[in-house]
């Protein structure tokens, strides 16, 4: 293809995703990705997807062998691993486990069907740029070791947590300094059971400093005797490596005594609010390097695919209006940061909630009821959880003598509300992003639970 209107680097499900819609939509798509064609898709993750994430976008449901497990439910554990959680009709978790690479395999067929371009074995160097202004990306084909620059009119970054453009690009408008209190790094296993699940549908999610310091286990079905089982922790020196935990983990949780590895892998998402603005002059972001990860379970396949259909939508009109600056660009914010990312803006206080929460204020918040599964689903929503005033009593009654975690309860479900509106205030300009982005930091530099 000599000059795409569109390149896209990363054949993830954010960029395979951008990519179909691109070309849908009469682009001239180039999609590339360093790995062999019948890589792509395999990825370290919890393989978690919900079926919301399909309904909204319009994209197939997982079929046939891209499904490993349906899951329609979860238990949510404290430290003490009593008093669990049982959360069900949750629409937004419940879904599937996928097996990721067939699943990334059919995204990147429905991508070609739709006319993209995909090059295999390309590593992905670096932008091309004058002045601000990305113009192309050089890159190394791994198979001639050629190094090649190719110009296109937009950029698309979909390189995941790399984020190979981004983390290139000097301009006020690309954030690139992300800090680790924002990354979870992650270690997980593929492990075949001793016994069959007692229920194979619900997942199993563990909280606690001592299983996963500011962070969560999960144990999610992939098959009647297989499970995806990992630990996530956020970023910061001194708290081990997640791979520790998991093995700490493994010899005290007895439904994984005697669980037979089949794969064992680390990896890092970013567990933050998405970037404050998810273009620049040429280029755009989706996925992992736009920071589209719901910041409490670090789930990032839905949140990109979201991002990939509208984010093809406003390349295609940027173009049609000959004006892929960073302005002809900006709906992309304004119809993802005003809609679902606000969710996932208003998340990150949620994060920050719990992380805050003593083991054993957490146990004791569990044994009380202090928060329902109501709340979790309304968290979730990105409705903050608010709270009636019967309901208020009721839990004071039951919270006696932990007021202090009542209050920090109600305090996030304000600053829930704040982050929502602001988002829902996001500015329709580049010219008025530095004031809406103190608004968002004056929020977070209060969402502090310690
Ligand atoms: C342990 C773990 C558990 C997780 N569990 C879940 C879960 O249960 N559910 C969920 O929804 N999310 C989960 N996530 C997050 C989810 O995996 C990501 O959010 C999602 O896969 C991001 O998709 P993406 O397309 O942005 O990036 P990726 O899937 O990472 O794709 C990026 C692509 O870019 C390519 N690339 C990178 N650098 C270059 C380069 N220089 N040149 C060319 N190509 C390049 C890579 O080869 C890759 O194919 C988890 C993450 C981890 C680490």
């Amino acid at each position: 293809m000599k000059r795409p209107d569109v390149v896209i680097v990363g054949a993830g499900s954010a960029g395979c995703v951008t990519a179909r819609r691109c070309a849908e939509l009469g682009l001239k798509t180039l999609l590339l990705d360093r790995k062999p064609k019948e890589e792509i898709g395999q990825k370290v993750c919890g393989d978690e997807v919900s079926k919301a994430h399909f309904e909204a976008t319009g994209i197939d449901y997982p079929e046939d062998k891209e499904i490993s497990s349906v899951i329609s439910g979860a238990d949510v554990y404290p430290p003490n691993m009593k008093n669990e959680l049982k959360v069900r009709d949750w629409a937004d978790f419940d879904g599937w486990t996928v097996n990721r690479l067939i699943f990334g395999q059919r995204l990147l067929r429905e991508a070609i069907s739709a006319g993209a371009t995909f090059m295999p074995n390309i590593h992905v160097g670096s932008p091309m740029m004058i002045g601000d202004q990305v113009t192309g990306v050089q890159y190394k084909d791994l198979s001639s070791g050629d190094s090649v620059i190719i110009k296109s009119k937009v950029v698309v970054d979909a390189s995941g947590f790399a984020a190979v453009i981004r983390n290139k690009l000097d301009n006020a408008l690309v954030e690139n300094d992300i800090s680790k209190e924002d990354i979870a790094l992650c270690y997980r296993e593929i492990l075949t059971l001793k016994m069959p699940l007692a229920e194979p549908e619900v997942a199993r999610v563990f909280l606690g400093g001592e299983i996963a310091p500011k962070g969560y286990g999960w144990i999610f079905p992939k098959g009647a005797k297989v499970v995806n089982a990992g630990i996530g922790i956020t970023g910061g020196d001194g708290r081990g490596s997640p791979k520790s935990h998991f093995v700490k983990f493994k010899e005290t949780y007895p439904l994984l005594f005697g669980t037979k590895v089949i794969d064992g892998k680390g990896g890092a998402v970013p567990v933050r609010r998405p970037l404050k603005s998810l273009v620049g002059d040429g280029i755009a972001f989706v996925g992992d390097a736009a920071l589209q990860v719901n910041p409490i379970h670090g789930g990032g396949i839905g949140a990109g695919m979201r991002a990939g259909i509208i984010l093809g939508e406003v390349v295609r009109g940027a173009i049609a209006r000959r004006d892929v600056s960073a302005n002809g660009l900006w709906s992309y914010n304004t119809r993802y940061l005003s809609s679902f990312g606000q969710r996932l803006a208003s998340l990150e206080i949620f994060r920050r909630l719990l992380q805050s929460v003593s083991d054993e204020d957490m146990d004791f918040g569990f044994e009380r009821k202090l928060l329902e599964a109501e709340d979790l689903m309304a968290a979730n929503r990105g409705d903050g959880f608010s709270l009636s005033i019967v309901d208020k009593l009721k839990r004071v009654k039951r919270g006696a003598g932990r007021i202090s975690l009542l209050i920090k309860l109600q305090k996030a479900a304000g600053l829930m509300k704040k982050m929502n509106k602001a988002y829902s205030n996001y500015p329709n300009s580049p010219d008025k992003l530095d004031s809406w982005e103190k608004t968002v930091l004056d929020i977070i530099e209060s969402a502090n639970f310690e």
